[in-house]
C-alpha cells in the first residue's frame, strides 16, 4: 500500500469521532483524515438522543480518565460552543438528596467533585434549594454552578464542517464490514447498507481509530480483536413536560445516583431549544438501535442474552432491573419517581417523548465498565467504552486520542 498522503480512517461519526477528526487534522495538518459512518447523517445515535446536558465532572471517580476528561472536556465545549455561536447555556445543576437517608451520598458527591476540581459548589438547606428551583422536593442539594445544556446534533453539524474546512471527509452512508491488516496498514471495506444494490467501497489507511459506539465491540472484532467485554444496550426513554407545568422545572434537577447503579437516575433537564424532558430510565434494548420495545434485532437480541456477563449482571441488579422495566411500561411508576424530585409533578403532565441508547461495556462479570476505556493497538485505536458525559467529553477525548496516536504514527 503506498498512499501518496498518510490516512487515517475514523469508524463513526457520532460526537466522539468527530471530535477526533478535528484533533488528528490539527495534529496531523499532512494527514488525510477520513471519517466513514454507516447512516445518511452525522450524530444520528447516541449523540443525536441523549440529554443534552453539559457534565461538569461531578460524578466520577477522582484519577479516573472520565473525571479528568469531564473537567477539561466541559471548558473545551463551552469554549467550541463560543468560538462558533452554537447555543448553549450555562444554567447550573441541583442535585437533590429528597431524604436524610440520602445526605451522607450527597456529601460523598460533594467530596468527589471537589477533589476532581469543580470549583464553586455549594452545598444548599432546604430554604436555599428553593430559591434556586421552588418547587423542589428534598432536603439538602448540591448546586453546581458551572453545569449547562446544548443540542448535540448542533454540535455534531458544526464539527462536520470544521472537519471539512481543514481540508478531511466525512462519508456518510459508508459501513465498515472488513477490516484487514496488512504490515503498513488497513484495508477498510465499506457498503451502504440503505442503497439496493449496495454500493461497496475499499479504503486504504495507515491507521484506524474505532469510535463505532453502540457498535465498537463489533467493529473492534473486525479487526481481530476478541469481545471479552461487551456492548449492552440500556435504552433511557423520556417524557415531555406539557408546556403549561414547565414552570415546575427552572434547570437541570437530579436525584442524588445509587453507587451501585451506573446511570444517574430519572432527571429534569431543560432543552436548549425550549422545553423540559423527564427522564432516562435504564431498560436492556432487545436491538443495539432498538428505540422503542417494538424494535428488535434477533442477532443483537441473542448476543446480549448469551452473554454471561448479562445474566450476571441481572441476578446481581434483579431488583433494580424489574423496576425499570416496570416504570418503562407504567407512566404512572414512572410519574412516582418523578414526584419524589418535585412532589407537584402528575402523571397528566407528561407527554411521550424521545429515546435514547447507551453503549454500555460490561465485563463478563457483570461489572458495568465505568472509566472511558480506549484501547491502543498497532496502527488502531479502539474506543470501547465511552458513556456519558461522552458528549460533553467529546474534544478532549479526541484530543487524548490525537496524544495516543502521535505516539506511535509518524506523518
Ligand atoms: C440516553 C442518553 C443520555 C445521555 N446524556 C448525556 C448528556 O446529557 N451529556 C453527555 O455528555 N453525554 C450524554 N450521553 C452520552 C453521550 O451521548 C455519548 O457518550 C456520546 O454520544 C458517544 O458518542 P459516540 O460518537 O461514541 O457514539 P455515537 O453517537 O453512537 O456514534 C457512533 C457512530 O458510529 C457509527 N457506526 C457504528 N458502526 C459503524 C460501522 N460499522 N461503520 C460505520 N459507522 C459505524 C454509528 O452509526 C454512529 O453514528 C447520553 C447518552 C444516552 C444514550
Amino acid at each position: 500500500m503506498a498512499l501518496a498522503k498518510k490516512r487515517i480512517i475514523i469508524i463513526g461519526g457520532g460526537i466522539i469521532g468527530l471530535g477526533t477528526a478535528i484533533k488528528l487534522g490539527r495534529k496531523f495538518p499532512n494527514v488525510e483524515i477520513v471519517v466513514l459512518e454507516k447512516e445518511p447523517d452525522v450524530a444520528r445515535h447516541q449523540s443525536g438522543n441523549n440529554s443534552g446536558v453539559l457534565h461538569a465532572g461531578l460524578y466520577y471517580k477522582p484519577g479516573s480518565i472520565k473525571a479528568r476528561l469531564a473537567v477539561s472536556g466541559i471548558q473545551e465545549m463551552i469554549a467550541f460552543c463560543q468560538e462558533n455561536n452554537i447555543r448553549h447555556e450555562i444554567c447550573g445543576k441541583l442535585v437533590v438528596a429528597v431524604d436524610p437517608t440520602e445526605v451522607e451520598r450527597l456529601h460523598n458527591l460533594f467530596d468527589r467533585g471537589t477533589k476532581n476540581g469543580l470549583k464553586g459548589m455549594r452545598l444548599l438547606k432546604r430554604k436555599q434549594m428553593l430559591e434556586i428551583e421552588p418547587h423542589v422536593a428534598g432536603v439538602e442539594a448540591v448546586h453546581v454552578p458551572q453545569e449547562g445544556i446544548v443540542d448535540y446534533v448542533e454540535v455534531a453539524h458544526v464539527m462536520l464542517k470544521k472537519i471539512q474546512e481543514a481540508g478531511g471527509q466525512v462519508v456518510t452512508r459508508a459501513k465498515v464490514i472488513k477490516l484487514d491488516q496488512k504490515s503498513n496498514g488497513w484495508l477498510v471495506e465499506t457498503e451502504n447498507p440503505n442503497a439496493p444494490p449496495v454500493i461497496s467501497n475499499t479504503w486504504e489507511a495507515d491507521y484506524i481509530v474505532n469510535c463505532g459506539g453502540l457498535h465498537c465491540d463489533r467493529v473492534a472484532e473486525l479487526a481481530g480483536e476478541k469481545r471479552d467485554v461487551r456492548i449492552v444496550p440500556f435504552r433511557g426513554e423520556y417524557y415531555k413536560i406539557k408546556p403549561e407545568r414547565q414552570n415546575l422545572v427552572r434547570n437541570l434537577i437530579y436525584p442524588v445516583p445509587d453507587p451501585q447503579f451506573p446511570f444517574l437516575g430519572v432527571h429534569f433537564t431543560r432543552l436548549i431549544e425550549g422545553g423540559v424532558e423527564a427522564g432516562p430510565n435504564a431498560v436492556l434494548a432487545l436491538s443495539r438501535e432498538g428505540y422503542t420495545w417494538s424494535k428488535i434485532n434477533v442477532v443483537d437480541l441473542w448476543d446480549a442474552l448469551s452473554f454471561s456477563g448479562l445474566w450476571r449482571f441481572m441476578a446481581k441488579h434483579k431488583r433494580m432491573s424489574w423496576d425499570e422495566i416496570r416504570r418503562s411500561f407504567s407512566k404512572e411508576l414512572f410519574a412516582q419517581a418523578l414526584q419524589r424530585l418535585v412532589p407537584d409533578i402528575r402523571e397528566a403532565d407528561l407527554a411521550p417523548g424521545g429515546a435514547g441508547v447507551r453503549a454500555q461495556a460490561m465485563s463478563p462479570e457483570g461489572e458495568l465498565l465505568q472509566d472511558f476505556c480506549l484501547v491502543e493497538r498497532p496502527r488502531a485505536l479502539h474506543v470501547l467504552n465511552a458513556p456519558s458525559p461522552g458528549a460533553t467529553a467529546s474534544l478532549a477525548i479526541g484530543g487524548e486520542i490525537a496524544a495516543y496516536v502521535s505516539k506511535n504514527f509518524a506523518q
